[in-house]
């Protein structure tokens, strides 16, 4: 089959696995934001970027995720953190675009410190292109973005953007504070949207937004398991593919193992609506192979991904599947909801390059990876503490 790909996740939220948050249960997502991502992305240091990356891809390596786009932030570690990942998706024969997620929550200087790495890191890949690597420019969100950052944001940069919309109301009432209109038209006031933009989540925006991000061919991305697990609500994945707009599927920083992806959005709309209908076969497949394919390709024009065919990209992997009910091309989406599993991934191909065979991984040394993490993540998780 043709690799995964994943449209939007966060390498750098590795060491959260495991990681009790202090006191009462966070009550919503903001207060998720306060107390879980904002205190763990200010205790990464570079090597800690490093090592959340690696075992982000290992993990996809093992259960054939071949393409990946990242949203990363380290805010005490922002210089040279693009090439810190870009060295470990090197190293893991991936491929993947980057950018770093700017944001003026810390203030002035590290706003500024975030829109110089991500022009760096693509004026780099200009300078020396390497084929397995995209940049794109990274901003966090509306509500952590002032309109002179998201002014300067534009000024550095013109080739399309990858910003968190509307995940919670938060981001809504927000943009209508500062601005008066809501998220997605304010960002399009400032020049953002466009088809090279990534709008992540998209849960809490209006008709009039929808109409905006189709006619801008501004891409959405769905990520159900993140939206579950932070209570947002279930975005309209349905509707805005209806209205023309390009939803492709992400993780969030899920597990790499994009059919679980797939499974939860089959599952999570027909319970939020109470209605089977919802979220079928093909509204997954139109996200997660057709659209994903598609918005792959933005960033990696060269060839087609996603497909098996001659000139595509040979990004590849073989699933151990024996089919115990008749397996059709008509019928497969099906098959891979209800039978496949990612452990089923036996050997893993990208650019040809063969980087898993018989689930033995030819270039990562898991065992090195998982040690040295296992020793990163207990000190980041004591500077989380004292934070
Ligand atoms: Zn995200």
């Amino acid at each position: 089959m043709p690799g995964n790909i994943c449209a939007h996740t966060h390498f750098y939220g590795a060491f959260a696995r495991g990681l009790a948050i202090p006191g009462d249960p966070p009550q919503d997502f903001p207060d998720i934001l306060a107390r879980l991502w904002w205190r763990l992305d200010k205790s990464l240091t570079l090597d800690d970027v490093r090592y959340s990356a690696l075992v982000c891809l290992v993990d996809a390596v093992k259960h054939g995720t071949t393409t990946l786009i990242d949203h990363h932030a380290s805010p005490n570690a922002i210089d040279g953190s693009l090439d810190v990942i870009a060295d470990a998706v090197g190293q893991a024969g991936l491929r993947a675009c980057l950018c770093y997620e700017v944001t003026d929550r810390d203030g002035p200087d590290r706003a500024q410190t975030g829109i110089r790495e991500n022009v760096r890191f693509a004026q780099s890949l200009v300078s020396t292109p390497q084929p397995q690597l995209a940049a794109t420019f990274g901003l966090h969100a509306s509500l952590t973005l002032s309109a002179e950052t998201l002014d300067a944001c534009r000024a550095a940069h013109s080739g399309g953007f990858h910003v968190h919309v509307a995940e919670h109301e938060a981001d809504e009432y927000d943009s209508l504070k500062r601005s008066g209109t809501r998220a997605v038209d304010r960002l399009e006031r400032h020049g953002l949207l466009g088809p090279r933009t990534i709008a992540a989540h998209c849960v809490h925006i209006d008709s009039r937004e929808a109409e905006l991000l189709a006619r801008t061919q501004t891409w959405v991305t769905h990520q159900p398991r993140s939206n579950m697990n932070n209570a947002v609500g279930a975005a309209g994945i349905e509707g805005l593919l209806r209205q023309g707009v390009r939803v492709a599927l992400g993780n969030d920083g899920f597990s790499n193992a994009m059919w679980d992806e797939w499974k939860a959005a089959y599952l999570y709309h027909k319970a939020a609506h109470r209605d089977p209908r919802r979220a079928g076969g093909y509204t997954i497949t139109q996200m997660a192979v057709t659209n994903n394919a598609a918005l792959a390709r933005v960033f990696f024009p060269q060839a087609p991904l996603g497909v098996i065919a001659p000139g595509a990209f040979a990004d590849l992997i073989f699933v151990d599947y024996h089919a115990t009910t008749p397996l059709t091309a008509g019928n497969l989406p099906w098959h891979i909801l209800f039978g496949f599993e990612s452990s089923m991934v036996t050997a893993t191909l990208c650019a040809g390059r063969l980087l898993m065979h018989d689930r033995k991984l030819l270039f990562l040394d898991e065992a090195e990876i998982t040690a040295r993490s296992r020793e990163l993540a207990a000190q980041v998780w004591r500077r989380f503490a004292d934070s």
